[in-house]
């Protein structure tokens, strides 16, 4: 079986009250939801993630 790659947004310190759950195939691929549900859901602008924002989101991963 294929390792599969998910986050919860509910992980997030803050975002305990979110229901979002995302599982792709390859972590770009979980990047790519995780930065449309934070911008869609919570208003945020992605591209402003500084590199200690997806250092920390990352360790929220699971394989
Ligand atoms: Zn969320």
């Amino acid at each position: 079986m294929k390792p599969t790659y998910s986050y919860a947004c509910k992980d997030y310190p803050g975002m305990e009250a979110c229901p979002g759950h995302f599982v792709a195939e390859t972590e770009d691929e979980l990047w790519k939801l995780m930065e449309l549900h934070a911008s869609a859901a919570h208003e945020e602008d992605p591209s402003a993630w500084s590199d200690e924002d997806r250092a920390y989101i990352k360790t929220l991963i699971k394989i």
